[in-house]
């Protein structure tokens, strides 16, 4: 199961759904049943793709259904906990204009569920994934915020999570937060990421940033901020990879 997370200029690099795909192929030795990305275009239009089975599957989908250019884009490869490994099931899991991907798993998903069930919600997975995305679209609803809404949602859930959100509100932002689960962010020059360890972005950037415990992380192409589950700044460990780029 991995994650990555892209947001840049695309002068600066490839086309940033290239830069996903391919930290995706270089994450695949940690293991997975399905995969999937979600893309902001730079007007604001949200675009997922998503298929159970290899990196392949999403990659023939992909050349059947090309999604559009965009600045901020995230991706996943998902080891099913809850519901088993379908397209439906695969992340990102889409909540209004809002779509999420998740490692590890919401120990109280079920409670949250039930709640928002009994407010009309409907699911369209079997995951504990989609609530998170459904309470975070609705925290962002009040904040109008993505980083406060995904920091609001952290505080809320138990268990362990990586999680990252992409909002057609803020085409050139991905926001991610961690909780017992790894999150490791990429710095560029005129691009950002984010991934599950530096194997996602290490043929782009040796400059990285080891996220802390319960530690949410904002980046756009030329910022990254770091603050804690209550809402401060907060600091994380900066370095340098000093490993084989072929590695
Ligand atoms: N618990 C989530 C699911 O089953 C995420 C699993 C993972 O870590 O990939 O969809």
């Amino acid at each position: 199961c991995g994650i990555v997370g892209y947001v840049g200029s695309q002068v600066a690099s490839d086309h940033p759904l290239d830069v996903v795909l391919e930290g995706l192929r270089r994450l695949e030795y940690r293991g997975y049943d399905s995969a999937g990305v979600a893309l902001v275009s730079p007007d604001g239009k949200l675009a997922t793709a998503k298929k159970a089975g290899k990196l392949a599957n999403l990659v023939e989908e992909l050349d059947l259904r090309p999604l559009p250019v965009s600045t901020a884009a995230i991706g996943h490869t998902r080891w099913a906990t809850h519901g088993g490994p379908t397209d439906v099931n695969a992340h990102p899991h889409v909540a209004g204009k809002l779509a999420v991907i998740h490692n590890g798993i919401v120990e109280n998903f079920a409670s949250l569920k039930a709640g928002l069930l009994a407010e009309g919600v409907v699911f369209l997975s079997e995951t504990d994934t989609e609530v998170a995305a459904q309470l975070i679209a609705r925290a962002y609803e009040v904040t109008g915020d993505l980083t406060a809404a995904m920091t609001e949602v952290a505080r809320s859930l138990h268990g362990t999570f990586t999680l990252l959100a992409v909002h057609e509100d803020a085409p050139d932002v991905v926001v991610g937060a961690r909780h017992d689960s790894p999150l490791v962010v990429g710095i560029g020059e005129g691009e950002n990421f984010l991934g599950s360890d530096v194997a996602a972005f290490i043929s782009h950037t040796r400059e990285a940033l080891e996220l802390g415990q319960d530690q949410v992380v904002t980046i756009t192409p030329d910022s990254v901020s770091v603050t804690g589950f209550d809402g401060l700044p907060a600091q994380a460990r900066r370095y340098t990879v000093d490993w084989d780029a072929a590695a």
